[in-house]
């Protein structure tokens, strides 16, 4: 079933979410919700999804990077952004166990800000610790644009949006930001729009 994907402005994308015990996990309306949340991350389409977006305030995620959603991007900003494709995958109860202080910036959209985008700086590389969907743990190491997943999907718990990470300067709508912006530099980008 796809779910309705909630927007910025609706209170529960910024409640607090709560941890999934094992037998839940196992559960039937468990197992059927994250089925919907694959369904409806594939469906937008996007590369992940968290429980609030589509209006549950638990600690669950889905992930999928594939490269078909990458056709349009030239090989030389794939490798900028370290982006290359990620299975689907659940992670349940994650919590961030080291993230490195190097930071990357680039631009970054959300399912739940239908329409925009903008420059988010995101840690390099971290290192979480989850639960998949059989309730067995989990340990994920990971860099460049997967990283850059797991921050924000993780943040979606916890309820915050990338919007609150922003460089706000550089919140601008995704046809200005393909006609605009996608091939420059963004230490450029940065430069012109003053978000220093
Ligand atoms: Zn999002």
């Amino acid at each position: 079933m796809i779910l309705h994907i909630l927007q910025i402005g609706h209170p529960l994308l910024r409640k607090s979410t709560r941890q999934l015990s094992s037998e839940e996990i196992l559960s039937e309306p468990i197992q059927a919700l994250i089925f919907s949340m694959c369904e409806t991350m594939r469906a937008a389409p996007g590369v992940g999804l968290a429980a609030p977006q589509i209006g549950e305030s638990l600690q669950l995620i889905v992930i999928e990077d594939k490269s078909e959603y990458t056709t349009n991007t030239s090989a030389e900003q794939l490798a900028l952004r370290e982006r290359k494709p990620v299975p689907l995958h659940i992670l349940i109860n994650p919590k961030i166990t080291e993230k490195k202080i190097e930071k990357v910036e680039f631009f970054e959209a959300c399912l739940s800000v239908e329409g925009y985008i903008g420059v988010v700086p995101r840690s390099l590389i971290i290192s979480v610790e989850a639960l998949n969907e059989k309730a067995e743990p989990i340990s994920i190491n990971a860099r460049g644009w997967y990283a850059r997943i797991l921050q924000h999907e993780i943040d979606h718990l916890n309820g915050i949006l990338c919007t609150d990470r922003m460089k706000i300067s550089t919140l601008m709508t995704c046809p200005n930001y393909i006609e605009h912006w996608l091939e420059k530099p963004i230490s450029e980008t940065l430069k012109i729009l003053d978000a220093e």
